[in-house]
């Protein structure tokens, strides 16, 4: 059972881009790291290239890298507020995450 999934809201608690706010688009549990819709944005000078038929333009890519994920912090869905979480089996017998904040569910 993980923290944070993919999907979820989170804020930057360190770093550059601390109390940024965005979507989580990817996990990796093995290396612990997260990438953060518009969080942590590197530029990558791209040359001009052929790709198959297409012809890439030369510029600048703006792109995400993967942040520490105990740089970021879940935003609770109920309360709002970004929060700790803890863990409890719900009624169905399935573990759920759950607010420390306001003690709701938040899958
Ligand atoms: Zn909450």
């Amino acid at each position: 059972m993980q923290r944070i999934k993919k999907g979820d809201t989170v804020q930057v608690i360190a770093g550059k881009d601390l109390g940024q706010k965005g979507t989580v688009l990817r996990v990796n549990h093995q290396e612990g790291r997260v990438i953060v819709e518009r969080v942590n944005i590197v530029k990558k000078h791209q040359k001009a290239r052929q790709s198959g038929n297409q012809q890439v333009q030369a510029g600048i890519v703006e792109k995400e890298a993967p942040l520490n994920a105990s740089n970021v912090m879940l935003v609770c869905t109920q309360c709002n507020n970004r929060t700790r979480v803890n863990f409890r089996i719900n009624e169905e017998g399935r573990k759920v995450r759950v607010c420390k904040h306001c003690k709701q569910d938040i899958d």
